[in-house]
């Protein structure tokens, strides 16, 4: 148990959990090599009301909080499979799905030409995760001229519903090494036509609402790291135990035994900063800073137990029965997207300790 959590954190922890347990590794290689869609997965969470945990009551949610939903991605996340994608990747709390869609690149490559009854939208972003799952596709558009004294008016948020039925809107896929059962596309706009009633709060206001949810995506892709560092330990731990070359546990050994135990304690460190993240954010504070470093320090911490883990599977490692190097693949990733770990210290280096910005 995390400092501070209660016993309906403790019932949280153990019910995600089970249900990660119910959906194995042949599962998940499964979805994975045919890109299909975990569905009996999402079913199940959606009954049990894990995926609207964040969501308020009036909306159908539970009403809950980050911390809650931080336990729920740490949890299906060390229990294996991709549960941390699920929640990241997917629109089940609007903040990181408008985080997400706000990339840099978006907002530069996008713009919606004002028409008598609404927005004619071009351009192109590549990198779009699991369109073909989306009733509905967060947009980023700039709707006004940059105006470099004002720089944060000028784009407007748009929901674009039933993205792959839409005219004017293209998809052409883009093959990544990463494990992920989600496919990426390049999405082209031509013409797309959006109206008044697609914006999202207000027109050339969207980055106000960008930044109020930038840290979001941070605290879910941090506890998604974190989980998949630690189930990284757990299986190097069972394997180690396990493994007997000549004649002793190959855990037995300082070799072996030693980056296991340093990748916990850097992970223990990196999980009370995503916890703390995550109680400032609920709380209404400005978390940008442990926000950050918690995606940072997940993000390569947790990379380092994966390839740890692989070392202490021998040859092992590198088959597709043992996970480890899936789970390699993926939290490698995170140090690149959602946000890159540069970004993330550009961050840091800029707004906290009043460094010269970069870009
Ligand atoms: C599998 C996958 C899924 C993705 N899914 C989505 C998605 O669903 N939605 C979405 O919007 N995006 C998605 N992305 C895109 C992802 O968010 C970007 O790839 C990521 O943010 C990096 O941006 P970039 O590729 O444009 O890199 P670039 O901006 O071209 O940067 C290249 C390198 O230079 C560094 N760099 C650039 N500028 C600076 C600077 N000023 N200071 C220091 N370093 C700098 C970057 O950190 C990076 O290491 C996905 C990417 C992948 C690989």
């Amino acid at each position: 148990m995390v400092a501070g959590e209660t016993e309906m954190h403790d019932m949280i922890r153990e019910s995600v959990r089970d249900i990660a347990a119910d959906f194995d590794h042949g599962y998940w290689r499964e979805h994975i090599e045919e890109k299909r869609f975990p569905a009996e997965y999402w079913a199940t969470l959606a009954e049990d009301g894990w995926l609207g945990v964040a969501i308020p009551e009036e909306y159908g949610g539970e009403g809950l909080g980050m911390v809650e939903m931080t336990i729920i991605i740490e949890e299906l996340s060390r229990g294996g499979g991709q549960g941390g994608i699920v929640f990241v990747l997917t629109p089940v709390f609007g903040g990181i799905g408008i985080e997400r869609h706000g990339s840099e690149a978006q907002k530069d490559e996008t713009t919606a030409e004002a028409t008598d009854d609404g927005w004619r939208v071009n351009g192109e972003k590549t990198f779009i995760s699991g369109v073909e799952n989306a009733d509905a596709m967060l947009l980023v558009a700039r709707t006004s001229e940059f105006d470099p004294s004002n720089p944060t008016q000028g784009v407007t948020l748009f929901v674009v519903d039933e993205p792959t039925e839409r005219a004017g809107i293209s998809l052409s896929t883009v093959e990544t090494t990463v494990p992920w059962f989600e496919t990426q596309y390049a999405v082209r706009f031509d013409d797309l036509e959006v109206s008044e009633s697609d914006v999202l709060g207000a027109v050339d206001g969207g980055l106000y609402l960008l930044w109020d949810t930038l840290n979001t995506e941070r605290i879910g892709g941090a506890a998604s790291a974190l989980g998949g560092g630690l189930r990284a330990v757990d299986l190097a731990v069972e394997y180690a135990g396990d493994r007997e070359v000549f004649g002793a546990p190959i855990g037995s050994h300082q070799a072996i035994q030693h980056p296991i135990a340093d990748s916990y304690a850097k992970l223990t460190a990196a999980r009370e900063v995503t916890y703390k993240a995550a109680k400032k954010w609920d709380a209404g504070e400005d978390c940008g800073m442990e926000a950050n470093a918690a995606k940072l320090l997940t993000s390569r911490f947790g990379t380092e137990a994966a390839d740890r883990a692989i070392q202490t599977h021998g040859g092992n490692g590198f088959t597709p029965e043992y996970e480890v190097f899936s789970i390699w693949q993926n939290l490698r990733l995170t140090q690149t997207a959602p946000v890159s770990n540069e970004m993330v210290l550009n961050y840091i280096g800029e707004h906290e300790l009043g460094m010269p910005r970069s870009y």
